[in-house]
């Protein structure tokens, strides 16, 4: 097994400037070349940290990704660092200081300080950066591999694409690593360990199982790593047979794709229309709906119905039911959707209707409750969510359940 660590080199990053978005694509990108990784880790721009991090990190594993501070500024203090851990020095390179012009040119004059840039370590191979003007520095090391690649998230991608992993791929013997994620909704995290327990326990052993709660519902990943694909898939698809004998409906999709996406695709297949009708989540459904590319063919439109008197004169909703039952109650949340599918000429709806929080409950009606009411054609259902998850995650989990709904 050919594991990999990253480490991401920047004060931004310890302060929550700058969010350490490169670790995760390089993990995402180093599974699909069967590279597995160990630990990421994040450190000051700071010289005797650097070596620490680097140091301990070599020791563990085979592969050792850096990002940042290769800038021509005194706080980007990586690649002298380097050269102190491995005992060479900075050299010109002709190549990297053409690659500067080249990026520079007619943008900004070539200073000292782009100059500096074209100094790489003496004992790297120089790695092309096809993008950006800092140098990629790729370090032999006792069998091992060291690359220090700059922080700009566009430049370390295109240079992990294009030059590193086919490099990695050609120097290592990797696995393949396949990942399959599966939503369950319907069960809490503790209930669904419960009742998968036995086919958990009857996977072999180079299948990883792991539970990610997301709101509202559950992702199971599976992950799968060895020599053999042929091996490994034909595993994989057992195991989700299994999966689908227990949980039946309950297993909803494949993939990791996002709910609303997922949505989409059903919608398409049925050649159904969609609109919302949304009171506590402000149009949160339709957002999310509207970000899928190509959703005109089936989204018809919103309406954000938070004042009563807008649902009243906008949805049709009655006066009698808001008065009787009051906004956040399943009969409101019926009038709802179909008002919204009736004035959006739409043959399906998602309604919600419900107390968000952090401030306005009611007597029998705490933060956190919701009725959701989904309409299709002449079919329509409502749902009551009554926990409390925070302002945000009652929104999310609203929209989530709301395509669930939807789709059953
Ligand atoms: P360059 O020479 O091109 O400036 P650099 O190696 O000096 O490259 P940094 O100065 O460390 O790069 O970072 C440049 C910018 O890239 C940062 O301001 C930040 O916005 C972004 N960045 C750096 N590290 C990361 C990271 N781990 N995840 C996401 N973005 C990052
Ligand atoms: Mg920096």
């Amino acid at each position: 097994k050919i594991f990999a660590e990253i480490i991401t080199v920047g004060d931004e990053l310890l302060i929550g400037q700058v969010v350490d978005t490169n670790s995760a694509w390089m993990g995402k990108k180093l599974n699909q070349f069967g590279i597995a990784v160990n630990r990421i880790t994040s450190v000051r721009d700071d010289s005797k940290e650097i070596t620490e991090a680097v140091n301990s990190a070599l020791k563990r594993v085979d592969i050792v990704l850096m990002t940042g501070g290769l800038g021509p500024t005194k706080d980007d203090i990586t690649k002298t660092t380097l050269c102190q851990y491995f005992n060479t020095e900075l050299v010109f390179d002709e190549a990297v200081y053409n690659n500067i012009k080249r990026i520079l040119a007619g943008r900004i004059p070539m200073n000292e300080q782009n100059k500096s840039m074209a100094y790489v370590p003496k004992s790297c191979t120089v790695i092309p950066n096809h993008v950006g003007s800092a140098s990629i520095s790729w370090f032999d090391h006792q069998g091992k591999v060291l690359v220090s690649m700059p922080g700009v998230p566009d430049e370390m991608k295109t240079a992990m694409e294009q030059e590193i992993l086919p490099r990695l791929n050609k120097k290592f013997d990797t696995d393949f690593i396949l990942h399959e994620t599966y939503i369950v909704k319907n069960y809490p995290e503790s209930v669904l360990a419960e009742v998968l327990e036995e086919w958990e326990d009857k996977l072999p052993s180079f299948i990883r199982l792991a539970y990610l709660p997301k709101p509202g519902a559950m992702r199971l990943r599976l992950t799968a790593q060895g020599e053999d694909k042929a091996k490994l898939e034909e595993t994989l698809r057992l195991a989700e047979e299994g999966l689908r004998k227990i949980l039946k409906h309950d297993v909803f999709a494949e993939d990791d794709k996002p709910l609303e996406e997922q949505l989409g695709i059903w919608l398409r297949k049925h050649k159904y229309t969609v609109a919302t009708a949304e009171s506590c989540t402000g149009g949160r459904v339709a957002a999310k709906i509207a970000a899928i590319p190509g959703c005109s063919d089936y989204f018809n439109g919103s309406i954000v119905a938070y004042q009563n008197s807008v649902k009243r004169m906008q949805l049709g909703v009655q006066s009698a039911t808001l008065e009787k039952h009051g906004a956040v109650s399943e009969e409101t949340a019926l009038e709802m959707v179909q008002g919204v599918c009736k004035q959006l000429h739409s043959d399906c709806g998602i309604a919600t209707t419900g107390i968000a929080g952090p401030t306005g409950a009611a007597p029998g009606k705490p933060v956190g409750t919701v009725w959701i009411a989904v309409k299709c054609g002449d079919k329509i259902r409502t749902r009551l969510l009554n926990y409390d998850h925070g302002r945000e995650m009652n929104i999310e989990r609203t929209c989530n359940q709301g395509f669930f709904m939807l789709m059953e």
